[in-house]
């Protein structure tokens, strides 16, 4: 750009005019920027976000300890054990997920016969502290509990959908 040019360009402000444009063609449009987290962005009706174990409405745990999550996990993040009830059934004694192995890739939700780990639309979850992201079986069966109607609904949605 010659010298005169720049000159020419500084005295009649013709930068800022120009950016000014910008703003003023941009001022009108519609706006796709969201506020967060005042305003949610949609959900797929498959996303997989944090896990929930659910009771029957009995209040009985669906788990049976079959461990085919555990088996079926690529990233090694769930770790059962169980022992026979006295009357003959099978409980789990421990059931962990721990969310920094997670990929989220819902083989374990697909794997149970019982529909009872899941995978809720819950995604606004944080740790501050090392083992806050250690899901115990305590914390999956809580989410179930406070989820349960949510949870029922994806599931009968899911199910239609296939
Ligand atoms: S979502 Fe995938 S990686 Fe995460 S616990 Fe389930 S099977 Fe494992
Ligand atoms: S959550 Fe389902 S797949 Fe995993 S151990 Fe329990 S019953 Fe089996």
């Amino acid at each position: 750009m010659s010298n005169f040019s720049r000159r020419f360009k500084s005295l009649f402000l013709s930068e800022l005019r120009t950016g000014l444009g910008v703003t003023l063609r941009h001022f009108f449009k519609r706006k796709v920027t969201q506020r967060y987290p005042e305003e949610k962005t949609p959900l797929s009706p498959r996303f997989r976000g944090l896990h929930a174990l659910r009771r029957y409405p009995n209040g009985e745990e669906r788990c049976i300890a079959c461990k085919l999550c555990e088996v079926v996990c690529p990233a090694l993040a769930i770790t059962i054990e169980s022992e026979q009830r006295a009357d003959g059934s099978r409980r789990t004694t421990r059931y962990d997920i721990d969310l920094t192995k997670c990929i989220f890739c819902g083989y374990c939700e697909e794997s149970c016969p019982v529909d009872s780990i899941v995978e809720t639309h819950i995604f606004e979850y944080h740790g501050e502290q090392r083992g806050d992201l250690l899901m115990t079986k305590e914390k999956l069966l809580a989410i179930g509990d406070k989820y349960e109607a949510e949870i029922a609904l994806a599931r009968q949605e899911d199910a239609n959908y296939r």
